[in-house]
């Protein structure tokens, strides 16, 4: 068990910049999610906890020893990756009992390990088979057992569901949560997809073009997007933005107006007769009509089974409004919705911040 520490961590390609001074505090026996989009610098951030790429700048450090110049072997890490990468030739057992073998475990101690591990995942009947004779979840499963032999103190996860298919990706999602509460080991856990972050981590770091953008709590991300990247990048469908301008207590834009509250007034006051965006999301919105409803029309209505998403248009904006009715609705209607301006979102237009 370990904390991971990242301080001012830099990384440059040639004369290209991947990481901008990346400091990151994991507690020991946290699952932390590092979530962003493809080519943001998560995986490079990973592999420079794991060793395999070397820093241009700043310190990692696994419990209290800076770890910038040990050997991935020594750092006491194990890292589970999405080409789980059996050795085919090799049985469940030997691939599980490998890397113990190289670092001359007992044949007693192995066997020990390897039949804790598979008892966990849920794997000992499979034990004597090989990669080939596998399924998709089966060989996941097998790829973290392997990692967890070892009894490593971080574990470092590299997008490690991408290749299943949905449903499994759902149940494997579970099982490494559960692993989690009964390993307590800290684990660091990469992805793109912002709905594992969200059930997941315990804390959810957002990366965007190599800064972290946030490192919540994954509700006070949800809740609270410090700026207009989060708040679009987290959450399905993706929050709804208008460019509004400030007037009193008022959201105004050429085709509604938005009356907000007095709290939010105070926040907006040094925005007065200027534009900001507002952002609200598809849940928050409700089919009622108002003196501070959207008049919108209807482009497409999906229906879900248990609610319906509505793709509207308002003048020259589009958004989405999340209703809990399946309700046929004729495409080009008039819809009037409405949002509690306690749900509002409101960013700088130009730094993207949140105000509030
Ligand atoms: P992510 O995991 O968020 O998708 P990566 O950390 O893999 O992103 O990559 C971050 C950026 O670094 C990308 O623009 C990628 O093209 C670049 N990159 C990654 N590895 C190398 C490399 N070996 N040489 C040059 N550029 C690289």
């Amino acid at each position: 068990m370990a904390q991971v520490t990242l301080k001012n961590l830099d990384k440059s390609y040639g004369s290209t910049k991947i990481l901008h001074g990346i400091n990151l505090e994991i507690q020991d026996g946290e699952f932390a999610v590092l979530v962003g989009p493809s080519g943001c610098g998560k995986s490079t951030t990973l592999r420079i906890v794991a060793g395999l790429e070397e820093a241009t700048g700043g310190d990692v450090f696994i419990g209290d020893t800076r770890v910038n110049d040990v050997e991935p072997k020594n750092r006491d890490i194990a890292m589970v990756f999405q080409n789980y990468a059996l050795y085919p030739h090799m049985n469940v057992y030997e691939n599980m009992a490998f890397g113990l073998r190289l670092r001359k475990y007992s044949d007693k101690a192995i066997q020990e390990r390897v039949e804790e591990a598979a008892e966990v995942l849920s794997v000992e009947d499979i034990l004597y088979r090989r990669p080939k004779e596998l399924s998709g979840g089966q060989r996941q499963r097998v790829a973290v057992g392997r990692a967890i032999v070892r009894k490593p103190a971080v574990f470092l996860f590299d997008e490690p569901l991408s290749n299943l298919d949905a449903k499994l990706r759902v149940q494997m999602r579970t099982e490494i949560k559960k692993l989690h509460a009964k390993l307590k080991t800290t684990m660091i856990y990469v992805t793109h997809d912002q709905v594992e972050a969200m059930t997941m981590g315990d804390r959810i770091v957002v990366m965007k073009d190599g800064y972290i953008m946030q490192a919540e709590e994954p509700l006070n991300v949800y809740q609270k997007p410090q700026n207009h990247f989060v708040g679009s990048f987290i959450g399905s469908p993706a929050m709804n933005f208008f460019k509004v301008e400030v007037q009193g207590k008022t959201l105004v834009n050429q085709k509604f107006k938005l009356a907000i509250a007095d709290s939010h007034h105070d926040a907006l006051k040094s925005y007065e007769g200027r534009q900001i965006n507002l952002g609200i999301r598809p849940e928050h919105f409700k089919l009622m009509e108002s003196t501070s409803s959207i008049k919108a029309h209807l482009e497409v209505s999906e229906l879900m089974g248990n609610e319906s998403y509505l793709y509207c248009t308002t003048g020259d904006d589009a958004f989405i409004a999340r209703v809990s009715d399946n309700a046929p609705r004729k495409i080009g209607t008039e819809l009037n919705l409405f949002a509690d301006s306690g749900d509002f979102h409101f960013f700088d237009l130009e730094s993207g911040q949140r105000i509030e």
